[in-house]
């Protein structure tokens, strides 16, 4: 097996292997073992692995092994620095595309002309946008300094006579307005109006139109981390606020229907029509179904002067107007 070994071994390991000697076998037959695939190199090679173990050498195992485990490195260095070479272009690809999306310095330049470009016009309509963009932000405005002549301390007063004193604990988290429902659709910024409020600034908060944009939901008292009574303070405002003459429309049409049928809101066919399918009375036992209580409510409003304060028209049952 030797000889056939030896015949099957390249020339010059044969001359090696004939001239060094019977020590060298062993790198021999490694590199047979690994150069070489031929069942009688690979039989040699393995009688000479076992014959190395027996005899105590350390050699072929080993080596093999660590050739093998050599190759699998260089096959996992190939590997892995293909994975990197693939790394580097999909960030290549990748920049292509940030690239490619971002438009270059040139276009934003061109679509966006410079100051000194714009018409008088375009110039006003960019600095009522600042104006508004820094209203979010702060109650001065270039135009209106804050001072004592425009500050009432009496309506201060009056939330707090009216048991709303945790309006001086507010310090403007924001909570509040980041939570309101009617924020996020409508200017109105509860926020700013509890410091109006605390300010005593008072026109500015009875005369706002958003005031009557509070849906009464209370999420923001709820989420209030110094439990300022927000919604009372609101309800206070508008109260100053419409026996000041500034009650919303929609509002004195609520009154209206308070007035005519004691319900804020009526029942309609609708809710008749479902009341009976669940097996209730189809009108409530309210002032709905009972003709003096709604006299009684009537009444109350003439004695409390609500009816003038929504300008409610008897003869039409609407509003005067
Ligand atoms: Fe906004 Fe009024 Fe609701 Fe408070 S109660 S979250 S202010 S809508």
């Amino acid at each position: 097996m030797i000889i056939r070994g030896v015949f099957s071994m390249s020339i010059i390991n044969r001359l090696k292997f004939l001239f060094k000697g019977e020590n060298d076998k062993e790198v021999t037959d490694i590199t047979n073992d690994v150069s070489n695939t031929s069942d009688d190199v690979q039989a040699t090679s393995s009688k000479k692995v076992n014959d190395s173990i027996v005899s105590g050498t350390k050699t072929t195992a080993p080596i093999s092994s660590s050739v093998k485990n050599d190759s699998e490195e260089d096959s996992n260095d190939l590997t892995f620095k293909k994975d990197l070479e693939s790394l580097d272009d999909e960030k290549d690809s990748s920049e292509e595309i940030v690239k490619e999306d971002t438009p270059s310095e040139t276009t934003t330049k061109e679509e966006v002309p410079k100051e000194d470009k714009l018409s008088e016009d375009d110039k006003e309509v960019k600095q009522k946008l600042n104006n508004k963009e820094r209203d979010k932000m702060t109650l001065l405005t270039d135009k209106e300094i804050l001072n004592d002549s425009n500050r009432d301390p009496d309506f201060t007063a009056e939330f707090i006579d009216a048991g709303i004193e945790t309006v001086k604990h507010c310090f403007q988290c924001g909570t509040c307005s980041g939570g309101c429902p009617s924020g996020r659709r409508t200017p109105y910024k509860v926020r700013q109006i509890v410091r109006k409020c605390l300010l005593g600034l008072k026109e500015e908060v009875i005369s706002d139109d958003a005031l009557w944009m509070c849906t009464t939901c209370y999420t923001c008292q709820e989420r209030c981390l110094r439990s300022v009574k927000i919604v009372e303070i609101i309800k206070k405002a508008r109260n100053i606020a419409a026996h000041a003459g500034y009650m919303a429309k929609p509002h004195k049409m609520t009154g209206v229907f308070v007035m005519n049928t004691g319900h804020a809101v009526p029942i309609n066919d609708d809710v008749k029509a479902l009341r009976s399918k669940i097996g209730l009375p189809e009108v409530p036992p309210t002032t709905h179904a009972n003709p003096d209580a709604l006299a009684e409510v009537q009444k109350l409003c003439k004695i409390t002067a609500f009816d003038e304060l929504i300008g409610y028209d008897e003869a039409t049952g609407g509003l005067k107007e």
